[in-house]
């Protein structure tokens, strides 16, 4: 991005920032973690870093919430309430994360692969030309900076997942478990069976192991992109899904099958974090998202 647009794109960052900062949310923000460790991949936050976030929240009156809690809170409560959420399960969550949350009597929900519980993140390796032609091209520019944004991720992948003990273990210190998928799919590369299968098998094995009801999905890659995703999540009796920071599409703004999430990582900054607890972080999402489809550009439709 050039120094003039990302001067112009910080500008109205920090607009809607002011402006948000007039009004309360009207709905708990939630933020995206991954794993806890020091690769600098784009899913990597050292224990510094994630440190000053809960450091951040603390200092600003911030609660964490349960997942109940993000579902059932009414509009008019909840001002410094956040739900912090993990993807995928790797086992610093329970050697970093775990500590640190303790440390500040926050709890958080994690969403597991649970094809891999206490494996190691292999899907990266099975998926990677797709990683690298639908998500690491919008980030990197040059091929040298996606060979090596390429090589974090593959050194990622060889991370040990959590196991059903340090699960059952977190649980204890006010951890939740809801689903990440079987094996970490792009749902929009899948048929509606294997869909199906993904929902369906990763909850009972879910609720098998922890004898508690699962109610939450969370998107691999956050890709939303099939017409029928939402109506089998239904269906399979889910609640509520997760997606990344990109716009929900069509009618599902506000919907409980598209709830944005802020990335969080090793590079995102103090304001970031504020920024994504605005309720002006939304109105620029939808600001953005306006702009672009006037120029006919569409927004990355996927994460990590
Ligand atoms: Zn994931």
């Amino acid at each position: 991005m050039s120094f003039v647009r990302n001067q112009i794109k910080q500008l109205a960052r920090l607009c809607f920032y002011g402006l948000g900062s007039l009004k309360r949310p009207s709905k708990i923000p939630v933020l995206m973690y991954h794993s806890i460790d020091d690769t600098g991949s784009v899913i990597s936050i050292s224990t510094r870093v994630f440190k000053k976030h809960l450091q951040y929240l603390k200092d600003h009156g911030f609660e964490t919430v349960s997942l109940d809690e993000y579902f059932n809170t009414p509009a008019s409560q909840t001002a410094n309430k956040v739900l912090i959420t993990f993807d995928d399960g790797y086992q610093s969550l329970f050697s970093q994360a775990l500590p640190i949350l303790k440390e500040f009597s926050y709890k958080a929900t994690v969403f597991l692969v649970t094809d891999y519980v206490g494996k190691n993140a292999e899907w990266i390796i099975r998926d990677q030309q797709i990683i690298l032609d639908k998500l690491v091209a919008q980030l990197a520019f040059s091929k040298e900076e996606m060979e090596a944004e390429v090589r974090k991720l593959k050194e990622l992948s060889k991370s040990k997942l959590l196991s059903w003990d340090e699960i059952r273990e977190m649980e204890k210190h006010g951890f939740e478990f809801q689903s990440h998928s079987h094996t970490h799919p792009f749902v929009s590369v899948i048929s509606v069976d294997e869909i199906k299968f993904e929902l369906e098998q990763s909850k009972s094995i879910l609720e098998e192991n922890l004898n508690k009801k699962v109610s939450a999905f969370a998107y691999p890659y956050t890709d939303c992109n099939h017409p029928q995703v939402t109506e089998l999540l239904a269906k399979i009796d889910y609640q509520g899904a997760f997606i990344g920071d990109q716009f929900p599409r069509g009618n599902h703004i506000g919907s409980n099958y598209q709830i944005i999430r802020l990335p969080l990582w090793e590079e995102s900054t103090l304001f970031d974090l504020a920024f994504s607890l605005s309720p002006g972080y939304h109105w620029y999402k939808v600001c953005v998202q306006k702009i672009k489809s006037k120029l006919g550009k569409n927004q990355p439709s996927t994460g990590y």
